[in-house]
């Protein structure tokens, strides 16, 4: 077993010591193993340390192996996984192992502030700990609890901080497992060590844990929570503390000031500003709606208004290259509600183009007919059928009933829309 001097001195970024074994691990990556290491191992939560181990005696490049990754082996080594090296060093080399500062430093008030914060949501609301996650930007832990109120979000984060304030000693002891069951620990592990290592925020919470804390509840800095989410196991609680909650306060701080200076408002007036904002562009949308439907029938009635009626109906061409298939859609539409039996041959070139064909319903135009408008219900035509007809012609895809059929031709295709808009007026008339 590799011994573990950060159990003791979580302060010990640098420390020497004697390599057990090297070679290659998990297929072909370098690792070595070492007597003794400060280096953490990923676990209880807590995310590894990285580093530098220096050889002795060797100079230049050769001497510093770069730790990326740091494990625990099931047979209670831990495994140093490094940056691929020329040449790894031999059994019983003597190594001067250099954590990365900021990086413990982080961990270690992330981990530590976890305790408090957990501590917190037990004595306020008694809603267990399951589970701790610290993540690249955010940590969270999950409770055990199907809903965290914003009151007790903003309540467990003042009740944790004031710990913080008070700069509680955090201490590290060791006790046989009966021992730690009359201390009353937040949590006891699953039995499979005799002795315990407890980790104790001075009158205020005692756990066993094996990670890496400040020693002082001060150096945890602050912490903050941030969003809560309802997952399988309970509630998920982010929370950023120390540097990191500054970091997060700076970035948030740079987002909300500058949406600020795009609403010329106050930082706290930009919520009030996006609602006014949405409400405006609902508005607008609903305007040009109203618009285009306007413009659309006023097209349709002009389109319609000199057109003679062959056999019985109207047929409008169109081709728009300057709107949408949407808008050729709602002048289809119109023309073919507008009161006289109508065909609508539609097409629109703008990308993605596209074609509609429309006719006034079977149904309406028999009623028409019987009014005395003229023709015959059988001179009208089956849309959907048409429109696949002279779509298979090049390649499109499209489709729809006997009164209304929409497709597109293959995009960036070159296929001129208009030609197939004659091509299918062409089997109408015939
Ligand atoms: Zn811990």
């Amino acid at each position: 077993m590799t011994k573990r001097l950060y159990y003791d001195r979580p302060e010990l970024l640098e420390f020497d010591s004697v390599v057990a074994s090297a070679g290659t691990a998990e297929g072909s990556r370098p690792a070595v193993i070492l007597r003794e290491t400060a280096f953490y191992p990923t676990s209880g939560g807590q995310v590894h340390d990285t580093g530098w181990l220096t050889l002795g005696g060797h100079d230049g490049d050769d001497a510093r192996l770069r730790v990326t990754e740091v494990a625990d082996a099931d047979d209670g080594r831990i495994v140093h996984y490094l940056e691929a090296p020329s040449k790894l060093p031999l059994a019983g080399a003597a190594v001067h192992g250099s954590i990365d500062r900021e990086r413990r430093h982080d961990h270690m008030q992330q981990h530590t502030g976890q305790h408090v914060l957990s501590a917190a949501f037990i004595e306020l609301y008694q809603m267990p700990t399951v589970s701790f996650h610290m993540g690249e930007d955010y940590c969270s832990i999950d409770l055990a609890t199907p809903s965290v109120s914003l009151e007790q979000i903003a309540g467990a984060e003042k009740r944790a901080n004031q710990i913080v304030f008070e700069n509680r000693p955090v201490r590290i002891r060791y006790v046989s497992r009966a021992d730690a069951e009359r201390f009353g620990l937040r949590k006891l592990p699953p039995a499979e060590r005799d002795e315990l290592r407890l980790v104790e925020v001075a009158d205020f919470d005692v756990s066993a844990c094996g990670g890496t804390h400040v020693s002082s509840s001060g150096q945890i800095g602050s912490i903050v929570l941030r969003k809560s989410e309802r997952v399988r196991q309970g509630t998920r609680v982010e929370f950023v503390c120390g540097g990191r909650a500054v970091r997060m306060a700076r970035r948030d701080y740079s987002a909300l000031s500058e949406a600020a200076a795009l609403f010329s408002s106050q930082l706290w007036d930009v919520p009030d500003q996006i609602r006014k904002n949405v409400e405006e562009s609902k508005l607008v949308r609903k305007q040009k709606e109203d618009a285009l439907d306007q413009l659309a029938e006023l097209m349709a009635l002009d389109a319609l208004r000199d057109l003679p009626v062959t056999n019985g109906r109207k047929i409008v061409m169109r081709t728009f290259s300057d709107r949408d298939i949407g808008f050729a859609k709602l002048f289809a539409q119109k023309v073919t509600r507008a009161g006289t039996p109508a065909i609508a041959l539609v097409a629109s070139s703008v990308d993605p183009p596209g074609l509609v064909f429309a006719q006034t319903s079977s149904q309406t135009s028999s009623q028409n007919l019987a009014q005395g408008s003229g023709g015959t219900p059988g001179s009208m035509a089956d849309m959907g059928a048409l429109l696949k007809q002279v779509l298979s012609s090049v390649g499109g895809r499209g489709g729809g009933s006997r009164d209304f059929a929409q497709g597109g031709v293959p995009a960036g295709s070159n296929i001129n829309v208009e030609q197939l808009l004659q091509q299918a007026a062409g089997t109408i008339v015939a």
